[in-house]
């Protein structure tokens, strides 16, 4: 017997799940919440129950010690001896990583190196693992990127009309992002699908940050983010797509600097922007549901027509579709959100929706679309920390017991 920890460390967060090999059995998971902050707290969810803990943890460092104290103080394990590996999310892998690595020296100096491409997150991810290469000296340690997915990509799909230089010597182009999730979720899907030779998926991983991807025989052809996350379809905060000249315009007008709009593309736009209300849809829903706020009706719209236009053009990418898979926070839990954009892209598409299948509250993957319908609709759970800690099986060659 052997666990696994799978790592996400976000900027001001620390998401896990230790998994118990051989058989992948969860047997904790957990998510340190506000580190850095004057105040933290720290959910802890094992053997059906949850634990909220309020501290302070003043860096990611003290995150992870108060993760391990707490699977030693709870008997999960016996000694940290047990943890064998280590896999860790990591956002940005640039053109050095389509797919995940061992992690040795070199791997580290091109995820510092890639920092610049993702100052919020290979900063964070970094600390993560040297905190926990320090703590568990014995454990091997795999990095999973969210890139690497999207690496499949040919040129004319991730290159920018810009000078080209600008590509070969700036690195500028299209990476994608949610990598780990599509992957995922285009599996189960194929899976779904009895495992056919040719399949046309397309992916919408509709959470706080948002994208979609067109899956073409379980490889990805295209996908909405761009050089970074903010590009796309608009998100709980992100603005998504805009006209590159409104920057020059709004900076102007509002004597902000280049950063200070970008902040607001980043922080202040997508949902929240467009609905004044909130950058949580449930927000956003209960304005609309409860007290009839046309924001929040416009906001709704305005979501699914930026969704369905990327369904659009990846159907014309795809040369047609068999499944449209909805992923993530928006996209497992808001049926209305998922009925707009279904009802955007049914008339081209012959997909209609069955509004009680899609009602139905469910934590498994199931179809929500009509018999008749000519595409088939999915609802397909996301588990980015299944995919870290198969990769890390497989790289590290563990027993899979499956
Ligand atoms: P994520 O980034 O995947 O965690 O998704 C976060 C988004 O999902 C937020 O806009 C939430 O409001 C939305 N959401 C709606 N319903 C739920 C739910 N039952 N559980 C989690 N997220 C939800």
């Amino acid at each position: 017997m052997s666990m696994i920890i799978a790592v996400n460390a976000g900027s001001s967060s620390l998401k896990f799940q230790l998994y118990k090999m051989p058989g992948y059995e969860v047997l904790v998971q957990g998510n340190v919440e506000r580190i850095g902050l004057e105040s933290g707290q720290a959910v802890i969810k094992y053997n059906g129950k949850k634990e909220v803990v309020q501290d302070v943890f003043p860096t990611h460092k003290e995150g992870v010690d108060f993760i391990l104290k707490v699977l030693l103080d709870y008997h999960i394990i016996a000694s940290l001896d047990e943890i064998e590996a280590c896999g860790h999310r990591i956002v940005h892998g640039g053109e050095y990583f389509n797919q995940s690595v061992v992690v040795d020296d070199d791997v580290v100096s091109k995820v510092e190196e890639l920092c610049e491409l993702a100052p919020l997150h290979n900063p964070a991810h970094l600390i993560g693992y040297h905190a926990f290469k320090e703590a568990l000296p014995h454990s091997r340690h795999v990095f999973a990127f969210d890139t690497a997915f999207h690496q499949t990509l040919d040129k004319e799909r991730y290159l920018y009309a810009l000078p080209y230089e600008y590509y070969t010597d700036l690195g500028v182009r299209k990476y994608g992002a949610h990598g780990l999730s599509h992957q995922y979720v285009s599996q189960q899907v194929i899976q779904h699908l009895g495992n056919p030779k040719r399949s046309r998926i397309i992916v919408c991983h509709l959470g706080n940050g948002a994208s979609i991807s067109a899956v073409e025989d379980g490889k990805c052809i295209d996908t909405s983010m761009g050089f970074t996350p903010l590009s796309g379809v608009m998100m709980g905060t992100r603005s998504g797509d805009v006209d590159p000249s409104i920057m020059p315009y709004l900076c102007k007008k509002l004597n902000k600097t280049a950063q200070e709009v970008l902040d607001i593309y980043n922080k202040k736009s997508g949902m929240l922007g467009v609905s004044g209300i909130s950058s949580d849809s449930r927000d956003v829903e209960q304005a609309l549901f409860k007290e009839g706020n046309e924001r929040a009706l416009l906001t709704g719209l305005l979501y699914a027509r930026n969704v369905s236009k990327y369904i659009g053009s990846y159907v014309m990418e795809l040369g047609g579709v068999d499944v449209i898979a909805f992923t993530a926070g928006i996209g497992e839990n808001v049926p209305y959100l998922r009925a707009l954009i279904i009802d955007d892209v049914a008339r081209a598409l012959g997909c209609h929706i069955d509004v009680a299948l899609n009602n139905q509250r469910s934590d498994e993957s199931r179809v929500i679309s009509l018999p008749s319908s000519q595409v088939e609709v999915m609802v397909v759970p996301t588990n980015e920390e299944l995919v870290i800690v198969r990769d890390t099986v497989r790289l590290l060659g563990i027993n899979e017991g499956e």
